[in-house]
């Protein structure tokens, strides 16, 4: 059987693995496609390219976009968009330039109360690719007031605690537009960490294809659920670890993958997109 794990980070966000290491821990896992999906970035996408094609691995073109809604953040996954696409690429920079904004800004809460952290040591940490949440914990660790990432996300920095700086507004039309645009396919995140099914048909309306079923963070019971979603609302039932090197602790390339077929149908699908474009 090929198997393939559709949702991977390089240090063009937030993992700690070059795309090259990346391409390597794919092939010790023995996957036979991997997706790139950084965040609002999509510069690691053929490095790995390069280096996978050396062990006849597919790197699917990826990207994860965040948009916010009053009471959710919503992560957008695309697949086969069009990465060298000029107008999305100049996009991608604007928005990576936001962040860096709003890392300022979110230093300067913290430290108000307290959490004495250096805004120039988060963006050491991000290097050449999209600085987000995960650097500044790391930052924020590694200053010893805070032990790991649950009181870093749950006391300040996750959504809509004291530190908190939303992204640039971006709504979930345009993201999912924005994606459909490029040529690729917009995939709904792990909806499991967002609990809030009721923007599903909302998001449809807008053009989602599919929903991120298989899961780091989704139990047995919650997989279930998204599975009876897909099938009810005929959208793609996708998956991948949500590998961030060692940022998160774990290394989890490969820890849940798919089917490769599922890479076909995605490709498929991406077809369809941009033959009706057309
Ligand atoms: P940002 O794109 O800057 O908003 O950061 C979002 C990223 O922060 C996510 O992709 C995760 O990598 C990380 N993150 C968000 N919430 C948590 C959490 N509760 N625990 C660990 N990492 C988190
Ligand atoms: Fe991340
Ligand atoms: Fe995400
Ligand atoms: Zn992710």
């Amino acid at each position: 059987m090929k198997y393939a794990d559709l949702h991977i980070h390089t240090n063009f966000s937030d993992s700690t693995f070059t795309p090259e290491e990346v391409a390597v821990a794919a092939d010790e896992k023995g996957l036979s496609a991997i997706a790139i999906c950084d965040h609002d970035c999509v510069d690691g996408i053929e490095p790995c390219q390069k280096e996978a094609s050396r062990f006849g691995i597919e790197v699917v073109p990826g990207i994860e976009l965040t948009v916010e809604k009053h009471d959710a953040e919503i992560h957008i996954l695309g697949y086969f968009i069009g990465s060298k696409v000029e107008w999305f690429r100049s996009k991608l920079d604007d928005m990576r330039k936001d962040r860096i904004g709003r890392i300022y800004k979110m230093v300067e809460k913290l430290n108000a109360v307290g959490v004495n952290v250096n805004a120039e040591d988060v963006f050491k940490l991000a290097g050449r690719g999209a600085v987000g949440r995960l650097h500044l914990a790391q930052a924020m660790i590694k200053t010893g007031k805070v032990k790991g990432l649950r009181e870093v996300f749950g006391k300040y920095i996750g959504f809509q605690k004291p530190c908190y700086v939303p992204h640039v507004k971006f709504t979930p039309r345009e993201a999912i537009e924005t994606i459909l645009k490029t040529g690729g396919v917009p995939v709904l995140a792990h909806p499991g960490i967002m609990n809030k099914d009721e923007y599903i048909p909302e998001l449809m309306e807008y053009g989602l294809k599919g929903i991120e079923v298989y899961h780091t963070d989704h139990k047995a019971g919650v997989v279930k659920h998204y599975e009876e979603l897909c099938r009810q609302y005929g959208l793609l039932a996708t998956g991948g670890s949500d590998c961030h090197g060692l940022g998160k602790g774990r290394v989890l390339i490969g820890t849940t993958r798919v089917p490769y077929e599922l890479v076909e149908r995605l490709k498929a699908k991406a077809e369809e997109i941009r033959n009706e474009s057309r």
